[in-house]
């Protein structure tokens, strides 16, 4: 395995485990063990914090020690404030350039979301209600906005599994589907009501204040994820 390629499991594993709030917010994760759990060097690592720092995901403190990010409930909603204008956008132009190849991904995609749901794996299905967005993103065929709604959606799925009630997954999937048809049948003006109104919904939930655990093992959350997103990291 080529080293770049460690660094993206590296990257990609991390993501993971602080959307799905494995690793909780405020969590440190330092250099060397993450060095050696990924077999990168620190420079790689310090790469891959990067890029989940410019996600929002991470911060990195005067002491230059990477933790997962704890956003307040001021960004949060200035993140949402953000996220509604973006997805106006997105619906808008996804309608205009609807193919019909699109729907089956789409849908599928919804039935991994229920899925998830059904199973009970909350945070599993906050992620993919999240790639659910972000595959929209790609439909409006502008990557700018692709890359702003990732980031955006990245940072409330993030906001939603730290203040979110329990048990409430980001978005309801009935919605997902409604949005769909509305795209399919080319009704522009009802697909971007029907984002507002969504958007609305997960804001309402995102946005209650709930505790978190911290005992947590950094090395076996991170083998885990490792795992899911690749090869094994050791
Ligand atoms: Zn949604």
């Amino acid at each position: 395995m080529g080293l770049s390629q460690k660094a993206d499991i590296a990257y990609l594993a991390l993501r993971q485990a602080i959307m799905e709030q494995a690793l909780t917010p405020g969590t440190k994760l330092p250099e060397d063990p993450l060095a050696e759990q990924f077999e990168i060097s620190r420079t790689l690592v310090r790469a891959a914090l990067a890029r989940l720092a410019s996600e929002g995901l991470i911060e990195v403190g005067n002491k230059r020690t990477a933790t997962v990010a704890q956003p307040s409930l001021d960004e949060a909603r200035a993140v949402f404030e953000v996220r509604r204008c973006l997805e106006a956008e997105v619906v808008r132009l996804a309608c205009e350039r609807w193919q019909s190849a699109w729907r089956a991904p789409l849908e599928a995609h919804v039935r991994d979301e229920q899925a998830a749901a059904k199973a009970g794996q909350a945070n599993v299905s906050i992620r993919l209600a999240g790639e659910f967005h972000i595959q929209l993103a790609r439909l409006s065929g502008n990557p700018l906005l692709t890359r702003y709604l990732s980031e955006v959606t990245t940072r409330c799925s993030l906001i939603l599994a730290v203040y979110g009630r329990p048990h409430s997954s980001d978005c309801a999937v009935t919605e997902h589907r409604a949005l769909i048809d509305a795209m399919a049948r080319g009704d522009a003006a009802k697909a971007m009501k029907l984002m507002a109104e969504h958007l609305e919904g997960i804001e309402a939930r995102a946005l209650i204040p709930r505790t978190v655990r911290s005992d947590q093992d950094l090395g076996s959350i991170l083998a885990q994820y490792a795992q899911a997103v690749g090869t094994p990291s050791r």
